[in-house]
């Protein structure tokens, strides 16, 4: 690809120079060592290729094509302006700190430019009598109107004004817009243009042009909608969201494709384990869960790693279905290992599924970080010679000193609450050749767009029905100032035989603050209730004293269980019935739908209160509503999503969200459809399309997503 090969830096860096910008006050001079250091800074900008340039799109564009006269621009206090004038006057200020003060005046008035850093050459610069255009936002100062650290130009009385929107892009420290500019336009000047589109790719789905497109976006025409560019829905945007969306699916797929080449252990036997598990159940299984299980089963027994997300509403019961993926593992002659993103998630996970699973005859092991040396030495030893058969526990399992005889199946619970990494990690552990297969479980639903492109790779198994016999959650909205109703209602649900969870705010800024209210909390409910057994749990709780409180508290020896999030997920006690969550306001909504579901898990009627602080705003309110009006996690994601966007559901720990830089899956919807159309398309029929798009858009960044 001639036209996209490194160019030569020192060509890329080229600084007009004309137009200074005060912010930096840099007056770059083409020496070459600056333009070495122009280079270097733009490549730390990422800015290496001319195509790296090309792909630089502006973050938002100016209007520089008209001048107000001083006295209008006067008059728009707290908006951008553009002005000229005539210094008259100049002077650096020492009160209340260094600054230069410049004024300017045309034929209607007169203004000041103040700039708080500065350099010498500026004072030369503003000289009296030197004309000057300057744009800043307007504001009003003790000595009239002014612009604070306006961007400037010297001019002459009739240098023409640009046409067209001043593109404005994305820089680092050191970088003047000016030296983008022309470093982009340089690149413009020297690419043999290629789209890697086809023509008739391109009128089949009414896309613009690659080079149309860029040429629009960094130097947009005077006649272009300029609403339109502004709100990046012109054609060109429409453009570029495509192309990227386009190479993000193509990247995704050949990732599945190559993992498919992969082999993985078949495990098509349902055998004796298996069977015999089954019929000691102490439940029939729904029919959503036969449904997904046999789903599941058909994927073990393919020799090809299976990638699937098992989706459930939180107590639908996907704990059960894991475990039996993992009996055919075993009655297959294979290891299987349950990961679980916290260490009491992990325990009851063990405690469970050791207490279905042993008297079959099943050898399990236990892995956490917390172990002591020589616990986890066994725990290792039992993992590596294959005796353990199912393996349970934290990441501490994807640590390197742990060694499986024979993996040949991964289950994640709470899959979103680990990183893409964690989970690759853990398929790594397989043997030569071999990749595990892997089951990952969420009760977060992924909204459409989502799994169209982050997800797009994985098979997704839903659980879309409930165990008989629950009865739905009640939930109320309170004002916290009505605590001591909550307590009396607490004592009667106590004595009543209920079981209560009382959830202490997320504290986001700190941990020991976090803590502190949940123990201040904890013995101000051992005070008001005397007659209660009341329990605490936190994560700093040594691991034996934490599983001494669920134990209580699983066995109805605690009533009232004061916790923080460290409940958030999995827990399950069905003799819980009752949850008070204080400072509800500060959860987020699929959290606060977690913590709910761990009521709501027996017969019995559970009721969850949201204890608020006042006053609430208007999306506070409202976000409590919703939890008070569904209990469908994906109702409730649904509108969550409406209020939020979806970036959040992806969080820091989903690396792939930094792949988008152009499309919104918001309102970009449809493309990603007609991308993923396209993508399944070219992938069959059209190969050098698809090396060539990939190419241009993910260069290095591939890798990212082989996961
Ligand atoms: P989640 O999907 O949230 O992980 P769990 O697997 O923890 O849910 O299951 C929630 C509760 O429902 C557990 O107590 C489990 O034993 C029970 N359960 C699961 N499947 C069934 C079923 N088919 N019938 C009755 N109870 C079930
Ligand atoms: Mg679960």
């Amino acid at each position: 690809m001639a036209a996209e090969a490194p160019s030569n830096p020192e060509q890329t860096a080229q600084p007009d120079g004309a137009d200074t910008t005060a912010s930096t006050g840099k007056n770059a001079k083409k020496t070459p060592a600056k333009q070495m250091k122009a280079s270097e800074k733009l490549a730390k900008l990422g800015l290496r290729k001319d195509m790296d340039f090309l792909l630089h799109l502006p973050m938002r564009y100016e209007d520089e094509t008209q001048i107000l006269s001083i006295a209008e621009a006067s008059l728009r206090g707290g908006s951008q302006v553009q002005i000229q004038g005539i210094v008259t006057h100049q002077e650096v200020q020492y009160r209340p700190r260094r600054q230069l003060v410049v004024t300017v005046s045309d034929d209607s008035g007169e203004l000041h430019l103040r700039f708080l850093n500065f350099y010498g050459s500026q004072t030369k610069q503003l000289a009296t009598g030197a004309h000057v255009r300057a744009r800043g936002e307007l504001r009003h100062g003790f000595f009239g109107a002014e612009l604070v650290h306006p961007t400037y130009k010297l001019v002459q009385d009739d240098t023409p004004l640009p046409s067209a929107l001043t593109p404005v892009y994305h820089s680092g420290e050191g970088v003047p817009q000016a030296l983008l500019r022309k470093a982009i336009s340089n690149a413009i000047q020297r690419t043999h243009w290629r789209d890697t589109l086809a023509p008739r790719y391109l009128t089949q789905l009414n896309l613009m042009g690659f080079e149309a497109s860029i040429r629009t976006l960094h130097n947009p025409p005077p006649d272009v909608d300029q609403y339109a560019l502004s709100e990046r829905e012109h054609p060109a945007w429409t453009r570029m969201k495509f192309d990227e969306l386009l190479a993000q699916q193509l990247s995704l797929k050949r990732a599945q494709k190559s993992r498919r080449a992969k082999g993985a252990p078949a495990m098509p036997l349902v055998g004796e384990l298996s069977n015999a598990f089954l019929l000691n159940l102490p439940f029939t299984l729904t029919g959503a869960q036969e449904k997904v299980l046999k789903e599941i089963r058909a994927d073990l027994g393919q020799s090809y790693p299976m990638q699937r997300l098992l989706q459930g509403d939180v107590g639908s019961g996907k704990t059960i279905v894991a475990a039996l993926a993992a009996a055919q593992a075993i009655d297959n002659g294979y290891q299987a290992a349950l990961m679980a993103p916290t260490e009491i998630l992990a325990e009851q996970h063990f405690r469970k599924i050791a207490a279905w699973l042993e008297p079959l005859g099943v050898r399990t092991a236990w892995l956490t970080g917390s172990l002591r040396k020589k616990e986890k030495e066994q725990a290792q030893a039992l993992i590596q010679s294959g005796e353990a058969r199912l393996v349970i526990g934290t990441h501490a399992l994807i640590q390197d000193n742990v060694q499986f005889q024979k993996l040949g199946l991964v289950l994640v619970d709470e899959q979103h609450r680990f990183g893409v990494g964690q989970r690759l990690d853990l398929s790594h552990k397989a043997q030569a050749g071999l990749i595990p297969h892997q089951l990952m479980m969420s009760a977060t639903p992924i909204p459409r767009t989502l799994a169209m492109t982050y997800y797009a790779d994985l098979e997704v198994s839903v659980i879309d029905e409930l165990p008989p016999g629950r009865t739905p959650i009640v939930t109320r909205v309170i004002d916290q100032n009505r605590r001591d109703e909550v307590i009396e209602r607490i004592h009667a649900a106590a004595h009543e035989g209920k079981q209560v969870y009382w959830v202490c705010p997320l504290i986001e800024e700190s941990e020991t603050l976090q803590l502190q209210t949940a123990t201040e909390t904890h013995a101000m409910l051992a005070e008001a209730l005397p007659d209660i057994r009341t329990g605490l749990v936190h994560g700093r709780l040594k691991p034996a004293e934490k599983q001494q409180v669920m134990d209580d508290f699983l066995h109805n020896r605690v009533q009232v269980l004061v916790a923080t999030t460290v409940i958030e997920v999995g827990v399950d006690v069905p003799n819980a019935s009752l949850m008070v969550i204080e400072h509800a306001e500060r959860f987020g909504l699929s959290q606060l739908h977690q913590l709910r579901g761990r009521v709501g898990r027996g017969a019995a009627a559970s009721v969850c209160l949201l204890m608020y602080q006042g006053p609430l705003g208007q999306v506070a309110k409202q976000r409590l509503g919703i939890m008070r009006e569904s209990t469908d996690g994906f109702e409730i994601a649904r509108r969550d999503l409406e209020l939020r966007g979806p970036g959040e559901f992806l969080g820091a720990r989903q690396s792939g969200e930094a792949m988008l830089k152009f499309a919104n899956l918001e309102t970009d919807q449809w493309l990603v459809e007609q991308a993923r159309d396209l993508a399944d398309y070219l992938l069959r029929n059209d190969t050098a399309t698809v090396s060539a798009h990939l190419e241009r858009w993910m260069g290095n960044k591939e890798e990212y997503l082989r996961v």
